[in-house]
């Protein structure tokens, strides 16, 4: 295998040895994420621009973009106002002259000289003059070669210190040297079945298209190259999980049947389906690795309850970590109600307990006189140990890390694990983040809970809403008033908070009895809060998004969300679902500002118009894309180069076909090395992959 130990010694080999790179050069590359020459190839334009297409001055029309060439007669820049600055440059080419414009961006002034040439792209107006309102230029030096002109030409992220020129340059010039090296990994079959271009020319022609035509080619085998690749090497993980050795419990029927009869509700079907599932893969002999998605309200916790229980009944310990204090006290004030009387003992584990509390648990946990704990990050603490643990439930999973999910894990040994998310995940989503779990979904809620009315109300209408408010009061009803805390003005949010609440107490509500709680307060004060809330002794709960999870109060009807437009979509889906708990029907006001954003009015709308979570997190993909949707913590884990989970979501099905299929038939990719090179280059840090092939 010659070539192929050729291929890794060229493309793998640090940056700074490429083509007109260097020490300093590779330090700005890192910051891109470019470590390897590879890296660099992989580097991919944002955008293109056709200047193969340069249009003369002459011929431009008023209201269209152009790509015009010209040289400078004249250029200066203008303060107009204190925030506002413009430059402005007249430009002549054989037919004309055009009138360049720069607002804001005075060292254009300085980097363009008198009788230099240029190429600018940008709108057209004409107003008394003919101007072009520069989105992109470029100095041309006289001796440049056919990169920048006559071309459709890539532009790339970058960063400071590094110039559009620049990086052309260096991905144009290493191309010519090592491209050669770009041998497919993509199994042959596949290649065929997919008419797929070879690698290299798509790498080439991403960078350097002659014609869209080419590009959109390249684009479609690099897009399906991409998702192949992840899905192989999540099929991977998910095949090495098969095979590891775990815990097969065994469940009691009878126990469980007499537990669930306590419960003053039947289950629903889909509840009785996903236990099925869960408790068979709780009995196999290999770990559990599962992912449960059901919206909000679904009835999770109780399939929670039941793995945890099964644990315990087997000699083993459980876990349920939660994303935050307050959840993960609900957590446990509902385990403790479901699992102590059979005699279960559990603790709860948050930061903010007493040390000597605090150590009694970390110890009893070690012993194993305690069987279950629920807790928040703090279980993952270096001091927590078990003595057996063998059920792991993490809630609300797409706030932790998936580093901190196998932390957790890894205190025991080999441990089933059941990860629950109530934000829905779109199936693209899914199949990526969680690409490696198997899933199962509670598709419905229980019966008799009719949907939350949601309307959505400017601020004028505030008095209107205020007395719908007052009229559930009378009706005994209990009410969520939740303002938004956004991290940079925290201060000034949490002030406007107590104001509110106070102004509501005094103002508004004067008969009512008002409570505030925010994130800030301590443990106690919280707890008490929310327990009087629980008893009915407060009637309005003034919150920061401190509620979003967690509380479970079946009485409040009514949650009115001040400056809503602040919020994300998921977040409000999250946020509506303390309400509608109970058989009542519930309501949800949206309130906002009047000038709110276009995105915002789509976010407002959708709230409206549909409860049905997993279409709010379709619609939410579709606005934010995947990094907001996660955060960038976990999303940056995949960090997909070219792949875009909303225009390419068939390819992603198909590639996701083809890789379980593949490594179905050879799970230690023997047959495909260069494969199997490109996933242990790319994945397996990531995923784990340790001893995978
Ligand atoms: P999730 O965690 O999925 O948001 P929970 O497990 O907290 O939902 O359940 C929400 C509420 O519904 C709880 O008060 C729970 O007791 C109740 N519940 C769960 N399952 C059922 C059911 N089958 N019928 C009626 N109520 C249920
Ligand atoms: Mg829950």
């Amino acid at each position: 295998m010659k070539n192929f130990s050729a291929e890794v010694s060229n493309l793998f080999s640090p940056v700074r040895y490429a083509k007109g790179v260097g020490e300093k050069r590779a330090i700005l590359l890192k910051k891109l994420g470019i470590k390897t020459i590879f890296d660099l190839f992989w580097h991919l334009p944002l955008y293109y621009e056709d200047r193969s297409r340069i249009t003369p001055i002459r011929r431009v029309l008023s209201g269209k973009r152009y790509v015009v060439r010209g040289k400078i007669l004249l250029i200066n820049c203008r303060k107009v106002r204190s925030n506002l600055s413009i430059t402005k440059a007249v430009i002549k080419d054989e037919t004309g002259i055009i009138y360049a414009i720069w607002y804001n961006q005075d060292y254009v002034a300085r980097l363009l000289k008198r009788g230099e040439e240029v190429i600018l792209s940008g709108k057209v107006e004409w107003n008394f003059e003919k101007q072009i309102k520069v989105e992109d230029f470029e100095l041309l030096t006289g001796k440049e070669d056919s990169l920048f002109l006559n071309r459709i030409v890539p532009f790339y992220p970058l960063t400071e210190g590094l110039s559009q020129r620049l990086m052309r340059q260096i991905i144009k010039r290493n191309l010519e040297e090592k491209s050669i090296y770009l041998q497919d990994s993509l199994p042959r079959e596949i290649k065929e079945r997919y008419s797929f271009i070879p690698f290299r020319e798509a790498i080439c022609n991403i960078h350097f298209p002659e014609n869209f035509s080419l590009q959109k080619e390249a684009r479609r085998r690099l897009v399906f190259e991409e998702l192949f690749l992840l899905q192989v090497s999540l099929a991977l993980k998910r095949k090495k999980c098969k095979e590891e050795r775990g815990i097969s419990f065994k469940t009691d029927k009878k126990l469980i049947e007499e537990f669930i009869r306590l419960f003053p509700f039947s289950l629903t079907l889909s509840q009785k389906r996903v236990i099925k599932e869960v408790l068979d893969d709780m009995s196999e002999f290999r770990p559990m690795n599962r992912l449960l998605q059901g919206d909000v309200g679904s009835g999770k916790t109780i399939v929670a309850a039941l793995c945890l229980l099964t644990a315990v009944v087997n000699d083993y310990q459980g876990a349920l970590m939660a994303p935050t204090e307050i959840l993960a006290q609900q957590h446990w004030i509902t385990l403790k109600e479901l699992l102590s009387p059979l005699n279960i003992r559990l603790a709860l584990l948050v930061s903010e307990i007493p040390q000597k509390e605090k150590k009694r648990i970390v110890e009893g946990v070690k012993r194993g006189d305690i069987s279950l704990v629920v807790g928040t990050h703090a279980l993952i603490q270096e001091e927590v140990e078990f003595n057996r643990l063998g059920m792991v439930v993490i809630d609300e999973q797409h706030r932790f890390g998936v580093m901190q999910r196998l932390k957790l894990r890894h205190k025991g040994r080999s441990p089933d694990v059941l990860v629950m998310t109530a934000t829905p995940i779109p199936r693209t989503l899914a199949l990526t983040s969680y690409g490696d779990l198997d899933i199962s979904v509670i598709s419905e809620l229980p019966p008799g809970r009719k949907p939350v009315i949601t309307r959505w109300e400017r601020e004028e209408r505030r008095e209107y809403v205020y007395q719908f408010v007052k009229e559930r009061l009378k009706e005994g009803r209990q009410v969520y008033f939740v303002y938004p805390l956004i991290e940079e003005s925290e201060e000034m949010d949490l002030k406007s908070a107590q104001e509110m609440a106070e102004n509501l107490q005094k103002k508004v509500f004067t008969h009512y009895k008002v409570r505030l709680l925010h994130g800030r307060m301590r443990k106690e004060e919280k707890e008490e809060i929310i327990n009087s809330f629980r008893k009915k002794n407060i009637d309005i709960l003034v919150c920061t998004t401190v509620i979003e999870v967690g509380i479970d109060i079946s009485n409040a009807t009514v949650m009115v969300i001040e400056n809503a437009e602040r919020f994300g979509l998921a977040q409000l889906h999250q946020l509506r679902g303390r309400v509608g708990r109970g058989a009542e029907q519930s309501y949800c006001f949206l309130l906002t500002g009047k000038n709110i954003s276009v995105e915002a009015v789509r976010r407002m709308k959708i709230m409206q118009r549909t409860s049905d979570g997993f279409r709010i997190a379709e619609e939410d993909l579709k606005l934010r894309g995947p990094g907001e949707f996660f955060g960038t913590r976990q999303w940056g884990m995949f960090n997909l180069k070219i792949a875009d989970l909303i225009k390419d979501r068939e390819t992603l099905f198909l590639a996701r076909r083809e890789a379980f299929k593949l490594v179905e038939k050879d799970s230690l990719l023997n047959q495909y090395p260069r494969l199997k090179e490109r996933i242990r280059q790319r994945y397996s840090s990531r995923l784990d992959l340790s001893g995978v092939g």
